[in-house]
């Protein structure tokens, strides 16, 4: 088994050796912000720098780990498609998912991510970038079941996820599908690497809301095994030791929300002396769409001639375009329409 997983290591796509890894921090310490020291911040600095979304990640010989706070950029997700309560969580974790494995990526380097369910809850999207934009969307923002059922079933199990790498240099996309296991995504994450990867890796996602539904922490983690050590003989509980330090811990609802425990906190907490400084480095996150209405026109411009003629039809005030990533509804003022209505003759 062991063979196997150091044989897949070596050949895998996302290239996770140590010596690469070395080389990914290196680049990302010239261009990317560090983690300063906290004790020497003020504690209204330390209070806005813990609320801002983030991803901080970390590596160590054998392991890498990736923890995020996006409780503003899901709360934005939740505002901009009116997300019921179940569907702000499975939409949040969804984003958290997303964003935590664009993380170890390059640059502009997208990972989208596709849930399809067999339940109420048809589809769900979330696309994150390495530079820390992260969108996401549902066919289905309505769907509601009551708040003490399990997420899995709203999604449904026996669906599929699609992961979709979009990677520097190379000609097409990376797909890799999995079938859902729970249906709650963080498990889903979870075979993803399992079956897909072939990593042992954990996967703890979560979003919650408080009485008036409003997301009051939304974030999560995943520790990935690195190559064993030669002197390895089992991979088996590679994972133990670090997983048993966070189930110590309180819930991560509990750490980030009402105790407001930084990321790096856990962070140190999980790795304890393994963890050195130097392998830590901090992303800002945020929702954020490339659409407007520069775009949203090209678009319009490339539908089949009876497709534009249908719009152009519309009565005044409904000639307008909605991006399904993120809401955003652009109306077409009448210069713009004359503009689409000269090229629709050509
Ligand atoms: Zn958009």
């Amino acid at each position: 088994m062991l063979s196997k997983v150091l044989s897949f290591f070596g050949n895998n796509q996302n290239g996770l050796t140590a010596s690469r890894v070395n080389h990914v921090d290196r680049d990302y310490q010239r261009t990317f912000c560090r983690v300063p020291d906290e004790t020497k911040l003020s504690p209204s600095l330390l209070e806005k720098r813990r609320t801002r979304d983030h991803v901080l990640k970390a590596f160590t010989q054998r392991v890498r780990i990736s923890l995020i706070n996006n409780t503003r950029a899901v709360t934005r997700a939740q505002e901009r498609h009116q997300l019921s309560p179940i569907m702000t969580k499975l939409v949040g974790r969804a984003m958290s998912a997303a964003s935590l494995l664009a993380s170890w990526q390059y640059g502009d380097e997208r990972v989208i991510l596709e849930f399809r369910g067999t339940g109420p809850v048809e589809m769900i999207y979330a696309e994150a970038i390495r530079n820390g934009e992260v969108r996401a969307y549902t066919t289905t923002p309505k769907v509601n079941q009551a708040s003490n059922m399990p997420l899995g079933l709203a999604l449904g199990g026996g669906g599929t996820l699609r992961i979709t790498k979009v990677l520097y240099n190379q000609a097409s996309p990376y797909h890799s599908v999995v079938p859902l296991a729970s249906a709650d995504i963080s498990s889903d994450i979870f075979n993803y690497y399992k079956y897909s990867e072939q990593i042992p890796a954990y996967v703890d996602l979560d979003t919650q809301l408080d009485y008036q539904d409003r997301v009051t922490f939304s974030g999560g983690l995943i520790i990935e095994a690195l190559p064993a050590l030669k002197d390895e003989k089992s991979n088996q509980n590679y994972l133990e030791p670090y997983v048993h330090r966070l189930q110590n811990l309180p819930p991560m609802s509990v750490l980030f929300g009402q105790d407001k425990h930084s990321l790096k906190t856990v962070l140190k907490a999980i790795l304890q002396e393994e963890l050195e400084e130097h392998s830590i480095q901090k992303l800002l996150v945020d929702f954020h769409c490339r659409c407007s209405k520069d775009k949203i026109t090209k678009l319009l411009i490339k539908l089949q001639k009876e497709d534009l003629r249908e719009f152009l039809d519309r009565q005044p005030g409904e000639k307008a375009v909605t991006c399904q990533f993120c809401n955003e509804r652009y109306m077409l003022d009448t210069r713009e329409v004359e503009e689409l209505e000269a090229l629709s003759k050509d």
